[in-house]
């Protein structure tokens, strides 16, 4: 088992009715892009930056963030890594950065909020990141996006930076990819506006579900009710995966549900461009998906978007993955 599984490894994940998604990986520091695509992993479809934040006692300087970034873009050798700009705050916490108490972290000043606050600090982050694009094909993706307003200064600043390090001229590469994470249920229901103003998005589910179902991710009580087989949760992705179709844009999952066998018929009957998972999901997700139909799951989608609970869902779901082993 452990050896047909292996060969899977090196599989393109393309349906039986050609199909095709691209399956990354998620990494946390930029060794772990090391040895990635004899895993089968085809990107990083999410790097988490503030891993390399939290791991030092102050502020990372331009120059650190530049070494490790061109590691990981030079590790994965011209094969797309998308590096998520800053997302601290809520669990994540720096003692260099002075944060304030709040009473409800994972609603305040985190992540892009923070990083539009603290202009210096995000933007030695961007520069940082295209210098690091002259070494492959890095693409830049902002975390907790809530409106238009939030995407079109994150971008601008991005644009600033670009513009200072070519007036420096200091080496970048092509102008690269920016998008933004959909993880708040404000941003997947406005997709259609952003789909005409970014360049991809990445679907987060771990947050997407917590505030889509007003359940804390990490409450071990109600954990019952953090499902992202809820049908809240199913149209959100649905409606972020359609708009994005509609504007010639690419979109793909970086949150746990993308690394889950059973959610693999309903992503490819919705349409998910691009699977970023743990590395050790990544064979078992394609081996599911070279021997799924396209067009099986997207009758499949029809039905399930008829239910009304998680619990029918996945029932429907496991019925389905009887009849298509
Ligand atoms: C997510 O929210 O789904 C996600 C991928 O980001 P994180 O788990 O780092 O919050
Ligand atoms: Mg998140």
């Amino acid at each position: 088992e452990q050896e047909r599984l292996m060969a899977y490894a090196e599989l393109a994940a393309v349906t039986k009715d050609g199909f095709g998604i691209e399956i990354a990986a998620n990494i946390g520091t930029p060794q772990e892009a090391v040895g990635l695509a004899e895993k089968g992993a085809e990107a990083v479809g999410l790097y988490r930056t503030e891993f390399l934040f939290m791991s030092e006692s102050q502020m990372p300087s331009e120059e650190v963030q530049f070494e490790a970034y061109r590691q990981a873009a030079e590790a994965m050798q011209g094969r797309p890594v998308v590096i998520r700009t800053l997302d601290i705050g809520g669990d994540k916490e720096l003692p260099y950065l002075d944060l304030p108490e709040e009473l409800n972290p994972f609603l305040g000043y985190r992540a892009v909020r923070l990083c539009l606050d603290r202009k210096e600090l995000f933007l030695a982050q961007l520069r940082a990141i295209i210098r690091a694009g002259a070494y492959g094909n890095v693409k830049i993706m902002f975390p907790m996006i809530s409106g238009l307003d939030e995407w079109r200064q994150a971008k601008g600043l991005y644009e600033e930076a670009r513009r200072q390090l070519i007036a420096e001229g200091v080496k970048i590469g092509e102008p690269i990819e920016v998008g933004i994470m959909i993880e708040i249920p404000s941003a997947a229901l406005m997709a259609d506006r952003f789909a005409k103003e970014v360049d991809f998005f990445s679907i987060g589910t771990n947050d997407l579900v917590q505030y889509t179902i007003a359940v804390d991710r990490m409450n071990e009580k109600i954990s019952y009710l953090y499902d992202y087989f809820h049908p809240a949760v199913i149209r959100l992705i649905k409606n972020v995966i359609d708009a994005s179709n509609n504007h010639g844009k690419w979109t793909g999952m970086c949150g746990s549900m993308a690394g889950d066998p059973i959610a693999a018929p309903l992503l490819v009957g919705l349409g998910l461009n691009e699977w970023s998972m743990s590395s050790s999901a990544i064979r078992r997700i394609k081996q599911i998906v070279t021997q799924l139909e396209r067009s099986a799951c997207e009758q499949l989608v029809d039905r399930l978007l008829e239910l009304d609970t998680p619990t029918e869902v996945r029932a429907e779901i496991d019925a389905f993955l009887k009849q298509h082993p």
